[in-house]
């Protein structure tokens, strides 16, 4: 079997990447490098670097490789950024993925897995969220990912493409050996933010926002380990190779932490007192996301094994004390 895996050089993609060699498939990568890094790509993958808008490199990967599935990780993902510079984010995400679904159709690719969000969402009307709920993003990510799966759904019905649209919640943690980890430049996501204290990056961090309707006024997320994430995708995977139907899944613990506890967790672990300070909110931010995964339990057989907050900041933590520039060499 061979897949190819779009944005393989980024966080939740090389993760994947790295599984997939694990369990014996062959792996081909595309990636950019807007925001990924070669250094996170496994040794074993086929390396293209190129950008999926670009249509003549697309159709060149397809010619060159017999591909029997595709993973889609190759879009911007943050939810600050996309309500400052939306444009960008509906040129990478949608033109993007018009372009590859293309170029799919066209060389008679018929499967794909997607990464989609929780960000799909909006705020919630009950918890735990159902992948039923309804979807009104409160940012531009979130309405860009979620007009990537339509696009999928419709593409399907006019092409016989199936896709499964994997919602993850907060991905964070690391691969257990501490070789590949979390790494944006610039970094906006909570846990590698309050581990850059820590190291000695940051004097404190920032809280955004005490005074929403949660039980200590911070939001409240899901945190999911990547390597939990990353076998989601390989079931995903199997699900389409075997023939079942497209479908959309929530991928998540099913528990919810606010920010304060994760700062808290975060002082157990690394032993340091991490001061915080309470700052405004962020533009976009629901109060609180916490997912209900058990369609993807049951249907795909997914059983994630890094639940618990305090070892899945610990992965992280060994990553970044190890990598305090992440791939970027001192
Ligand atoms: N957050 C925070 N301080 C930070 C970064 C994030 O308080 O420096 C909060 C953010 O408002 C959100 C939660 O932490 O409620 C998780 O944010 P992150 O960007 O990690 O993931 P998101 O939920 O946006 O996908």
């Amino acid at each position: 079997m061979t897949v190819l895996v779009l944005g393989g050089a980024g966080y939740i993609g090389s993760h994947t990447v790295h599984a997939l060699v694990e369990q014996g498939a062959d792996v081909v990568v595309v990636d950019n490098l807007e925001t990924g890094y070669r250094e996170a790509v496994h040794p074993k993958a086929r390396f293209y670097e190129g950008d999926i808008r670009d249509r003549a490199f697309v159709d060149s990967v397809f010619q060159k490789e017999k591909i029997d599935g595709v993973i889609h990780f190759a879009a911007n993902s943050l939810v600050g950024e996309s309500m400052t510079d939306p444009l960008k984010y509906y040129d990478n995400n949608l033109c993007g993925t018009k372009v590859l679904l293309s170029a799919m159709v066209a060389h008679g690719i018929d499967k794909i897995v997607f990464s989609s969000t929780a960000a799909t969402y909006g705020e919630a009307q009950r918890m735990p969220i159902l992948e039923t709920d309804r979807t009104e993003p409160t940012n531009t990510y979130g309405e860009t990912k979620l007009a990537m799966e339509r696009m999928f759904h419709w593409t399907g019905k006019a092409h016989g493409l199936r896709y499964v649209s994997l919602r993850y919640f907060n991905a964070c943690g690391a691969l257990e050996d501490g070789s590949i980890g979390e790494a944006h430049d610039p970094e906006t996501h909570l846990i590698p933010l309050i581990l850059q204290v820590p190291n000695g990056q940051r004097e404190a961090i920032s809280i955004f926002g005490d005074d929403y309707d949660t039980k200590d006024g911070t939001c409240v997320r899901d945190y999911i380990h990547v390597t939990d994430l990353a076998q989601a995708h390989i079931l995903a995977m199997g699900h389409l190779l075997e023939g079942k139907e497209s479908g959309i899944f929530n991928l998540g613990n099913g528990v919810g932490f606010t920010v304060k506890e994760v700062i808290e967790t975060a002082r157990k672990v690394t032993g340091h007192p991490i001061p915080a300070v309470v700052s405004p909110r962020r533009a976009g931010d629901p109060a609180k996301l916490i997912a209900s995964s058990e369609k993807a339990r049951r249907v795909l057989g997914w059983n994630p094994q890094h639940a618990d907050l305090t070892e899945i900041i610990g992965s992280a933590w060994n990553w970044h004390k190890s990598h305090p520039r992440g791939y970027k060499k001192e």
